[in-house]
């Protein structure tokens, strides 16, 4: 796992080896759009994947009775990176919902993320000229478009504090602990500090230091981290006024730095900005090259199955898996460059559809971004 399992065979392609959670829902349509994708990448710039398919989610309740198996998490942890579809069912009608919390789908996902180290979560939220119309801001508000990054904290804080419900005198009470060492806080705002780098050179840390010690401590290492890269300039946000100017200017941001709670929130309102979430990808990395990559929406039981399925956010994973896992840039700007040009050229699945636009289904799109590599 800590390097990519390289070796060069036959007519001296680079080989790398993938380990794929199709998951449920529209999870296995999306996952195989992104497969013929990186396959035609493979045959232009020359190296191969190998994938071993593995069961998460809902799919390995139904074979496995839990929602994720050691023997999944060690293929996971042999493998160069993990490229996953999207995993869960419909919380009101399907039987896995029904099991104890620690046995539902999304236990899968807070387990893998901790079993794999998987502290870093990247969200790009990035307005692409030919959707503005589905971005539900005002053009004023707009303007030159946005492109951010949200770099989340995935492996501490308030999801993995300990947690209780109890019963005082008749009285029901939970309670959830909010924890973060200065280790946590100083590898994370290093990851987002040397993300920035590669950017416009901006970092947002957003905390709520008014009230949190642990938003006090974040703050004090982010400031410390800082100290090692003078180029990139650092500023300090409020979780609820950072809320607002997502709405209000999001093209102030590049990178955003924050814990695990308030990154799940505005990440998800981020998304909710660009005005298409089938459009959205994300990475979750340790601290070597490994990395988890999916796209950034749900398993979308609503529409599985139909066709229907926008699969730009996982072949845009796919894409980030080829930069940070696997150093194939060239390949990732190639993947990056044909969706473009597919969304330039009025291609369009339901979710992003609008006028004048030709509306295709998600194994069409697929072919489509494919044929442009
Ligand atoms: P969702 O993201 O699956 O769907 C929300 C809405 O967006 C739905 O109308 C859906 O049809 C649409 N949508 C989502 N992705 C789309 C795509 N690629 N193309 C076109 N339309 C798309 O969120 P939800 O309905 O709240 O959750 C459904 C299931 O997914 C739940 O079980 C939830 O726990 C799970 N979930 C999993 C992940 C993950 O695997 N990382 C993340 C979020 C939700």
């Amino acid at each position: 796992m800590l390097c990519p399992s390289i070796c060069k065979k036959g007519a001296g392609k680079m080989k790398y080896k993938i380990a794929v959670i199709p998951g449920d829902g529209i999870g296995p349509e999306i996952v195989s759009e992104a497969i013929k994708v990186l396959e035609k990448a493979g045959e232009k710039f020359g190296f191969q994947l190998e994938y071993t398919k593995l069961l998460m989610g809902g799919a390995s309740i139904d074979v496995h009775g839990v929602p994720l198996t050691d023997d999944t998490i060690a293929a996971a942890k042999a493998s160069d990176a993990v490229l996953m579809g999207s995993i869960g069912g419909d919380a009101k009608t399907s039987p896995w919902y029904k099991l104890e919390p620690s046995k539902r789908p999304e236990a899968g996902l807070l387990k893998i993320r901790k079993s794999l180290n998987l502290f870093a979560n990247l969200r790009p939220a990035y307005l692409y000229e030919e959707l503005k119309e589905a971005c539900p801001l005002r053009d004023d508000i707009i303007g030159g478009g946005f492109d951010m990054m949200i770099m989340r904290e995935l492996t501490g804080g308030l999801y993995f504090g300990e947690r209780r419900t109890t019963l005082e005198n008749g009285i029901r009470k939970a309670v959830d602990t909010l924890t973060y060492d200065e280790n946590e806080i100083r590898r994370i705002a290093k990851r987002g500090f040397d993300i920035a780098r590669k950017r416009r050179k901006k970092v947002t840390s957003v905390d709520k230091a008014n009230v949190l010690d642990s938003s006090r401590l974040w703050r004090a290492v982010v400031e410390e981290v800082a100290k090692e890269y003078p180029d990139v300039e650092l500023n300090h946000m409020l979780v609820d006024n950072c809320a607002m100017q997502l709405v209000r200017d999001p093209g102030q941001f590049d990178v955003i730095l924050t814990e695990n709670m308030f990154g799940d929130i505005l990440s998800d309102e981020a998304s909710m900005v660009t005005g298409s979430i089938g459009m959205l990808s994300s990475a979750s990395l340790n601290e070597t090259k490994f990395g988890l990559y999916e796209p950034s929406h749900g398993s979308a039981p609503d529409i599985a199955g139909t066709d229907k399925a926008n699969p730009i956010a996982t072949i845009l994973s796919a894409a980030m898996m080829l930069r940070f896992s696997l150093d194939l840039d060239e390949a990732a700007d190639a993947v990056e460059k044909a969706v473009k040009q597919v969304l330039r050229e009025g291609y369009r699945t339901a979710d992003i559809m609008s006028a004048g636009c030709v509306q295709v289904g998600c194994r069409q799109m697929g072919d489509l971004i494919a044929e442009r590599i």
